[in-house]
C-alpha cells in the first residue's frame, strides 16, 4: 500500500515511510492511494476475536509489507496487553438502542492511547530497522501529550519534547506528563496559552535547518498510523453489534476530525455505517461546515470538554480530499485559500456527499452537563464531559429506532473529576492504574514562549543525525 499527500506535491511513501514522516512535505496529509475493501465474509469473520486479532486483520492491508503477519500479531499484543480492560475497548449497554464504546482502558485514561501505544513501538521498530533517529516534538492541551509520553518512554533512538501551556492543563494531565522521569523524556511548560504552544512547534518544523538536524517528527492526528489504528475499534464494536447484517450509528466527540475520519474509513472500507454523527462543542466549525458548508475560523473558546477546543480540524482535509474526487492540486489550491482567508465554503456537491453518511449536533455547556446527569441517573454510568456531548448528541440523533448508535466513550471521567463533580455531584476515583500519581517526584522545564530559547533547550538535548 501506498501513501499519497492530499496535496498532490509529495512523492508517495509506503507504510513505513509515511508513519515516520507524519506531514508530507508540500503540507498536505498522507491518506491511502485507495481504500482497501472487506467484503461481507471477511466482516463476518471478525466475529468473536480478540482486539488484538481484530486489529491483525484491520491494519494488515494498510501495512503492506511493513511488517510480517507474525511481527505484527506480536507489536498489537504487546500494545493492547497495557489496556486494563480485557477486551480493551467494551461496549456498555446504557439503554434499549444506546451504547458506549470505552475507549480509555490505556494507561493514561483517554482514547489516544489506543493508537499511540500501537504508534509507540511502531516508531521503535521502524527506527531500529533503518538505525535512525527521530526527534517527536508536540504541542498538548493535555490527552495527546500524557499518552505520547508514556507510548514513547524509555524507547530507543527515539526523543520526546512535549510542550503545554504553564498551569492551563488539568493537575491529572500535567502530572500524566511530568512524573515520567524516563531519559528520553523532555516536558516543556511553555509561559502561554495552547495556540502559542503550537505556533512554537509549526516554527521549528518550519525551521528547516532545525528540522533537518535533529529529525523532527510528529505525534499528532496528522500521523496515518495513528488513524488506521482508530479504524479498528469500529470494526471490533460494529461486529459485536450485528454487522455485516446490520448497520451501525456512531456518535463521536469531535475536535480535530481524527477519530471520526477512522468511522469514515471503516465505512470505506465496507463495514454497515448507518451514521457517523459529528458531535462538537461551542467550538463548532465542524458543525457549521456540515450543516451551512461554512468552514470558517471562528473565536475559540474554553470549555470543560478542552481536548475538542479546536477552530481548525486538522484531518478536516483528509475528508476534503474524497469530497474533492482526490483531485491534488484542486485541494492544494483550495487550502491554500483557506490558509489564507481562515475561511472556506463547501460547494454544493460537496455538501450534498457529506450529508450521504454524516450529521452533526453542537452541544452547548448545559446540554453537556445534563447529558452527564442523564447517564448518571438514569442509565446507572458516569461519563465525562468529552462523551457527554456525543451521548447529547447520539440521543438527540433523527435515526430509524431499529438502529443502535455507539457514542465513542473518549475519556475516563476520573481524567475531568471536578466537572463531572460540578454535573452530576459524584467525584470519580482514579483508578489504581494511575494510583500514586500525585505522591510521584515532577519534573518539567519551565520555558518562555519565544523560539529561540526553546530551540536552544532542545538543541542542547537532542541527538543530531
Ligand atoms: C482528542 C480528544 C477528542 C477529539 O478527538 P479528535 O480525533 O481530535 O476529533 C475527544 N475527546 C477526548 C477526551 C480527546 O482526548
Amino acid at each position: 500500500m501506498q501513501y499519497i499527500s492530499t496535496r498532490g506535491g509529495a512523492a508517495a511513501l509506503d507504510f513505513e515511510g509515511a508513519t515516520l514522516a507524519g506531514l508530507a512535505s508540500d503540507g498536505g496529509l498522507y491518506v491511502p492511494e485507495s481504500w482497501p475493501r472487506f467484503s461481507r465474509e471477511d466482516i463476518a469473520a471478525l466475529a468473536g476475536l480478540s482486539y488484538a486479532e481484530t486489529a491483525v486483520r484491520v491494519l494488515a492491508p494498510f501495512l503492506g509489507d511493513a511488517l510480517s503477519g507474525a511481527e505484527l500479531r506480536e507489536l498489537c499484543e504487546t500494545a493492547y496487553g497495557r489496556f486494563s480492560h480485557a477486551a480493551v475497548t467494551p461496549l456498555q449497554q446504557l439503554d434499549e438502542r444506546h451504547w458506549l464504546l470505552e475507549l480509555f482502558h490505556g494507561p493514561t485514561l483517554a482514547f489516544k492511547d489506543v493508537a499511540l501505544q500501537l504508534l509507540g513501538i511502531l516508531f521503535e521498530r521502524f527506527l531500529s530497522n533503518r538505525d535512525s533517529h527521530l526527534t517527536v516534538i508536540g504541542a498538548t492541551s493535555g490527552d495527546t501529550g500524557s499518552a505520547a509520553i508514556n507510548a514513547l518512554a524509555g524507547r530507543d533512538k527515539v526523543d520526546i519534547f512535549m510542550l503545554h501551556p504553564k498551569g492551563r492543563v488539568s493537575e491529572v494531565q500535567r502530572r500524566q506528563m511530568t512524573t515520567v522521569l524516563a531519559p528520553n523524556v523532555y516536558n516543556i511548560a511553555i509561559e502561554g496559552n495552547f495556540d502559542d504552544a503550537q505556533r512554537l512547534v509549526k516554527a521549528m518544523f518550519g525551521d528547516a535547518q532545525f528540522a533537518n538536524r535533529f529529525s523532527l517528527s510528529a505525534v499528532n492526528s496528522i500521523n496515518w498510523a495513528r488513524l488506521a489504528a482508530q479504524i479498528v475499534y469500529y470494526f471490533y464494536a460494529a461486529v459485536r453489534l450485528g454487522a455485516p447484517g446490520r448497520a451501525i450509528a456512531f456518535s463521536v466527540p469531535t475536535g480535530n476530525f481524527g477519530d471520526v475520519f477512522a468511522g469514515y474509513a471503516a465505512a470505506q472500507m465496507g463495514l454497515p455505517v448507518a451514521r457517523l454523527i459529528v458531535a462538537t462543542n461551542v467550538n463548532d466549525i465542524l458543525h457549521r461546515a456540515m450543516t451551512a458548508g461554512d468552514y470558517s475560523v471562528g473565536k475559540l473558546t474554553p470549555t470543560p470538554a478542552p481536548s475538542m477546543d479546536i477552530q481548525v480540524s486538522s484531518n478536516f482535509e483528509r475528508l476534503l480530499f474524497d469530497l474533492y474526487d482526490r483531485d491534488g492540486d484542486v485541494l492544494a489550491s483550495v487550502m491554500q485559500s483557506f490558509e489564507a482567508s481562515r475561511a472556506l465554503t463547501l460547494d454544493d456537491r460537496a455538501h450534498t456527499r457529506i450529508g450521504e453518511l454524516f450529521s452533526s449536533a453542537r452541544i452547548d455547556n448545559d446540554a453537556m452537563a445534563l447529558a452527564m446527569r442523564h447517564a448518571s441517573e438514569e442509565m446507572g454510568e458516569v461519563i465525562d464531559p468529552h462523551t457527554a456531548i456525543g451521548l447529547s448528541a447520539a440521543m438527540g440523533a433523527d435515526l430509524p429506532r431499529d438502529i443502535p448508535v455507539v457514542t465513542l466513550a473518549t475519556a475516563h471521567p476520573a481524567k475531568f473529576r471536578d466537572a463531572v463533580e460540578r454535573a452530576t455531584g459524584q467525584r470519580p476515583l482514579l483508578p489504581p492504574r494511575v494510583s500514586g500519581l500525585f505522591e510521584r517526584k515532577e519534573r518539567y522545564e519551565t520555558l518562555p514562549g519565544e523560539l529561540q530559547a526553546i530551540e536552544a533547550y532542545i538543541a542542547e538535548r537532542a541527538t543530531e543525525t
